[in-house]
């Protein structure tokens, strides 16, 4: 059995070291934040998109609840909760990776370390490919999106970790950024109603999803996300522009969600965060209008064809720029569709 006071004193103790590392973490990123994103910066542009993984087939898997180890789990309450309301919101054959985890998830306690403290990650809970949760007591309502993230991920014979539409094998991995804003969404969308204390996270990369939503679709983007499939992904987005452009997306968004929410921000990664938030929002605008222009020729009606641009103009307006987006709550503002031909001018002179 786990000693709860002892949980509560590590906790303190670790708000106590949070505060204490307050000044040193600023310190830190002052003096050597430029210098480490020099070489990570490195890494980034020199690093080949890797080869992704095809998804595994789960048909067979027995789609059988047992409550009774779920509700011995740490948590067991909040867990069973949030397995009746997924089993209820999904499809039989998009619950197949549930069913394979859930009956042996293992919930553990997750210490704050140094390094998150220094690197001023909040960490709430962690899913690890091992099939456990790691969660920080006072965090227990981050369960739900981790539980999403052991919804989608399988671990592959060859060692490759597909989770949603993150692909991780080694030191290598793709798609990080899209996958934590399908997860955060989804996450929110089914669930917040029942837990409205889901903390908050990954606000750029969801608005970024709601907009790939416009040009995939709902249920599209569902049955990829829990098929763990990231190739499909690539091969949808790349029926609306070319397969480079639709892997670099990916790319860009994992850049997005590795430095966009850094203290300190040089010249240099704001520069480069720019460009890679132009680059972004080109390709999904690219998409866009390539699949309101194949509907138009379908038969869609005009009156509709403009209710779905103007719900696609109203996430993350694609005149988005460094200096707002750093402001997370004007993030909402939307932009006039007129301002289409400008950007992509401005966005067609820049070389990515
Ligand atoms: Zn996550």
């Amino acid at each position: 059995m786990k000693n709860i006071n002892e949980d509560t004193l590590d906790i303190n103790n670790n708000l106590l070291v949070l505060n204490n590392c307050l000044i040193l973490f600023i310190i830190t990123e002052l003096m050597v934040g430029k210098c480490l994103f020099k070489a990570k910066n490195k890494k980034v542009f020199n690093r080949k998109i890797e080869e992704y993984e095809e998804t595994i087939n789960l048909d067979g898997i027995e789609e059988k609840l047992n409550e009774d180890y779920i509700n011995n789990l740490n948590f067991g309450s909040i867990i069973l909760k949030y397995c009746h309301i997924l089993i209820n919101t999904l499809s039989k054959e998009n619950l197949q990776t549930f069913y394979y985890n859930i009956n042996t998830l293992k919930i553990l306690p997750y210490k704050i370390k140094l390094i998150d403290l220094l690197k001023g990650r909040v960490v709430g809970g962690k899913y690890n490919p091992n099939n456990s949760i790691q969660l920080v007591e006072k965090y227990k309502y981050a369960l739900p999106h981790e539980l999403t993230h052991m919804s989608s991920t399988i671990v592959k014979n060859n060692g490759f970790i597909l989770s949603g539409f993150h692909q991780i094998k080694g030191s290598n991995s793709y798609g990080y950024g899209i996958n934590e804003g399908y997860t955060q969404y989804f996450t929110e969308k089914y669930f917040l109603d029942s837990f409205p204390d889901i903390p908050q996270a990954y606000p750029v990369e969801m608005e970024i999803v709601k907009k790939l939503i416009c040009v995939i679709g709902e249920k599209e983007m569902e049955d990829l996300y829990f098929h763990s499939n990231l190739n499909g992904l690539i091969n949808s987005i790349s029926q609306y522009s070319s397969l480079e452009e639709a892997q670099s997306f990916i790319a860009a968004v994992d850049f997005l969600k590795l430095y966009i929410y850094k203290i300190y921000k040089s010249k240099e990664l704001k520069n480069m965060l720019e460009i890679k938030l132009q680059q972004i929002n080109y390709i999904l605008l690219k998409c866009f209008l390539n699949k309101q222009k194949e509907e138009q020729n379908n038969g869609i009606s005009a009156e509709k064809l403009k209710l779905e641009r103007e719900k696609f103009d109203n996430y993350l307006g694609y005149e988005i720029s460094i200096e707002n987006i750093f402001g997370i709550d004007t993030l909402n503002i939307g932009v006039s569709i007129d301002a289409e031909d400008t950007l992509k001018r401005k966005i067609l002179k820049k070389d990515f």
